[in-house]
């Protein structure tokens, strides 16, 4: 699970002492924000691992260490930080916590958390999904082959796929359907699902499972100090819609942030956020509609004066390590370089 050359540098630098050393250095001037989706544990649910960022126990451990080592911001800082209207001079690293989609976890497992600690985290709402039971087709994937009585079986859509979960394991079995599904080919998706669920033996969907957080439950969260963003009204990527239907998405789901909880949404978060999710024309619009900023999520850190308001990065959070996390935190906030 934590493999890899850069797993076994961040342990040696981390045994060794060599993180305590950076945290001892001056702070760069920056705003790191960090991302993280699903927090629970992924063995208890039978949905996909993969949006898992971390467990309770692991959030808790690292806003701990951000607390001691860094300056946690609220989103409205970050955004004066962004479009370079903040008063104060003094170098900081900043890091402001988002969480994105809304998950119901976010409210029963985080929210609690960050309140404890006195923390702002960002939540970016899909706002057709809130209070709801839908379950996107990450997640539908994940549960027609965990709960699938057929454990080797082959896809023929769009392309050949031998699974066999017996031999390969569930992560890599998933993965590898995951990757299928995502391929360009795959121009019919409810044919995809259809023939996994029919060569799986996959279970039916439980209907009535709600799994992202309700209207109520964002304004408890308002009341405890979080702050609200959108993350367009149904998560499609941007970049592949015309002009018309961008404005719409974003239209909606700031009308509906401002119906439902009365806010003026300030952030919008792009759906996918990788640079070919959004275009030009999307920032534009973004703007047009009110938004004063929108974050990314193709990693890096945001340096002063520098840093495009329609394009603030994001680094994700996700299967790494306390070793890897702390190493990672210390680098950004003595070299203003986001260690992948
Ligand atoms: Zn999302």
């Amino acid at each position: 699970m934590f493999g890899g050359k850069r797993e076994l540098l961040a342990r040696g630098l981390f045994w060794s002492g060599a993180t305590f050393l950076l945290g001892q250095l001056p702070e760069r001037d920056l705003l790191l924000v960090l991302n993280y989706h699903r927090v629970g544990n992924p063995d208890d649910d039978p949905f996909d691992p993969g949006v898992f960022s971390a467990t309770a126990d692991q959030l808790n451990e690292q806003i701990s260490y951000l607390k001691r080592h860094v300056s946690l911001v609220t989103l409205p800082e970050a955004l004066a930080f962004a479009d370079g209207t903040i008063k104060e001079k003094a170098r900081r690293c900043r890091v402001l916590i988002t969480f994105d989609d809304g998950y119901l976890d976010n409210y029963e497992v985080a929210f609690p958390i960050l309140r404890s600690h006195g923390v702002q985290g960002a939540f970016f709402l899909v706002t057709n999904m809130v209070g709801s039971c839908y379950v996107p087709w990450w997640d539908h994937i994940a549960y027609l082959i965990k709960t699938g009585r057929q454990r080797r079986f082959c896809l023929r859509y769009p392309a050949d796929l031998v699974v066999d979960v017996d031999e390969n394991g569930m992560t890599k079995s998933l993965r590898e359907v995951l990757s299928l599904y995502k391929r360009p080919e795959n121009t019919d998706p409810a044919r995809f699902i259809r023939e996994l669920g029919e060569e799986g033996k996959g279970e039916e969907l439980p209907g009535t499972l709600r799994r992202f957080l309700d209207w109520d439950e964002a304004r408890e969260m308002i009341g405890g100090g979080m702050a609200i963003g959108s993350h367009t009204h149904s998560h499609p990527v941007l970049s592949q819609l015309g002009p018309e239907q961008q404005r719409k998405e974003l239209a909606q789901s700031r009308a509906l942030l401002r119906e439902q909880l009365g806010i003026e949404a300030d952030a919008l978060a792009y759906p996918v956020g990788n640079t070919t999710s959004f275009s030009d024309q999307t920032r534009q619009i973004a703007r047009e509609m009110g938004y004063r900023a929108a974050f990314s999520f193709h990693g890096g850190t945001n340096l002063p004066g520098i840093t495009r308001c329609y394009d603030i990065k994001r680094v994700g959070v996700g299967d790494q390590s306390w070793p890897r996390f702390r190493v990672q935190a210390a680098v950004s906030r003595f070299a203003g370089r986001y260690w992948p």
